[in-house]
């Protein structure tokens, strides 16, 4: 018997708790966006707080701005993050790129630990984890870093040389979400520290940094917390650690009295001594008012509509007669994304974006779609579905016009 999955998503989503979230958001009219993990969508809040930074903030306070709030900007929108990441206000802070971060961290944890000299990572980490750690290893040379990539499951390799291992929450590829626990605990009984990138966590995973003792944590503000594009990123540094941290990129911003303007570098204390240069005020005022959203939030309740959505593709793709060619990849854990394997992956992707199912498309051979539960329901879930299999019915994605890549996929 065919199901009616459409009836069925109605039910879903009348029984969903965060269904009324959605009207905080911009999103277009018949279409259905699955590339929150990507970029999230536009809170309406967000154009209404940026046209206030620019008329007034800037445009009539002008400099005078920064004692009114600016200056403070990095840290508060940091004490926004932090519960979603099981720290405590004062414990996170905006700033800069993910990638910057990632530089920051790795190397004030060679600077902090000079006699352990391998940093490890994952073949099939996000690769600027590895870029960057390349670039570490590049500067300080064969005898004082080496970059070495095992497999997930290999971490009984790390040995009394392990400096720091750089690990993602949730495989950008696969969807799969690790043990965050289990593995800084191995980590840690090998003398080593970890960095855990949470970039495609944050906002839909608990990570709780405390009770598991994590190390470093940096993230993403423009994907699940909907920063907007480029939004600034953040770090979390254990408080015991970040007491003698030292970071190489010690600019101003990072002194513990910039405006008295001194000769010497001096680390300001605490969370602030993770910063370099100005912060981006607009980005970071975009990031700010997103998160407002957050607010009033359980976050179990998010990560539990974020998994039940991404189930409820997975139910259709299993048992739609029309989708067998589109196996989703079942990790044993998964974040809010699911990616199937298909030869044309890519043209099918091009279609539905066509066709107003906002996917993306992830080499070698997958399509991605993220359930971004702030804004994502059933009846979306299952619209991009049943549009799949209309697509893979009528075969239009064989067509020329979708096999040519742009420069963003
Ligand atoms: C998106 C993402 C990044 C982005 O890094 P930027 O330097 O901020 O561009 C980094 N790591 C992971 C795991 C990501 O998913």
């Amino acid at each position: 018997m065919n199901r009616d999955w459409l009836a069925e998503a109605l039910r879903l989503d009348k029984a969903d708790p965060l269904r009324e979230l959605r009207e905080a958001f911009h999103l277009n009219e018949g279409e259905v966006y699955l590339d929150g993990n990507s970029l999230g969508a536009l809170p309406r809040v967000v154009a209404d707080e940026l046209n206030t930074a620019v008329a007034q903030q800037w445009g009539q306070r002008q400099i005078r701005s920064w004692n009114e709030g600016w200056i403070e900007l990095p840290q508060r929108t940091g004490d926004q993050i932090a519960p979603l990441l099981g720290a405590n206000a004062g414990e996170v802070i905006c700033a800069d790129s993910v990638s910057v971060n990632l530089f920051k961290l790795t190397a004030a944890s060679l600077w902090a630990n000079p006699e352990r000299t391998t940093i490890v990572s994952v073949k099939d980490m996000f690769p600027t984890d590895l870029y960057i750690a390349q670039g570490i290893a590049g500067l300080l040379g064969e005898a004082k870093c080496q970059l070495k990539l095992i497999h997930i499951d290999e971490l009984d390799q790390l040995d009394s040389q392990t400096n720091l291992v750089i690990l993602s929450q949730v495989n950008f590829r696969s969807g799969e979400a690790y043990d965050v626990g289990k593995l800084t605990r191995a980590i840690h009984e090998a003398g080593a520290k970890v960095v855990w990138d949470v970039s495609h966590s944050a906002g839909v995973l608990p990570i709780n940094v405390k009770q598991h003792e994590v190390d470093f944590v940096v993230g993403c503000g423009y994907k699940f917390l909907n920063g907007g594009p480029g939004a600034p990123a953040f770090m979390y540094v254990r408080p015991q650690l970040l007491e003698t941290l030292q970071q190489p990129l010690s600019g101003w911003m990072g002194h513990s009295d910039p405006f008295a303007f001194e000769t010497q570098y001096r680390p300001a204390q605490g969370r602030d001594r993770l910063l370099a240069g100005t912060p981006n005020i607009l980005s970071l005022t975009a990031l700010h008012s997103a998160l407002t959203i957050y607010q009033d939030l359980n976050l179990r309740d998010v990560f539990t509509k974020a998994q039940q959505l991404a189930s409820w593709f997975v139910e259709i793709l299993d048992n739609h007669p029309a989708l067998k060619e589109c196996q989703a990849l079942k990790p044993p854990a998964r974040g809010a994304q699911v990616s199937f394997q298909h030869d044309h992956a890519f043209a099918i992707t091009q279609v539905l974006i066509e066709r107003g199912i906002i996917c993306d498309f992830r080499e070698p051979n997958l399509a991605r779609f993220g359930f971004a539960p702030l804004y994502v329901s059933f009846s979306d879930v299952t619209q991009a579905a049943l549009t799949l299999a209309e697509v893979l019915v009528d075969g239009s994605y064989l067509q020329k016009q979708y096999q040519i890549s742009q420069k963003v996929t």
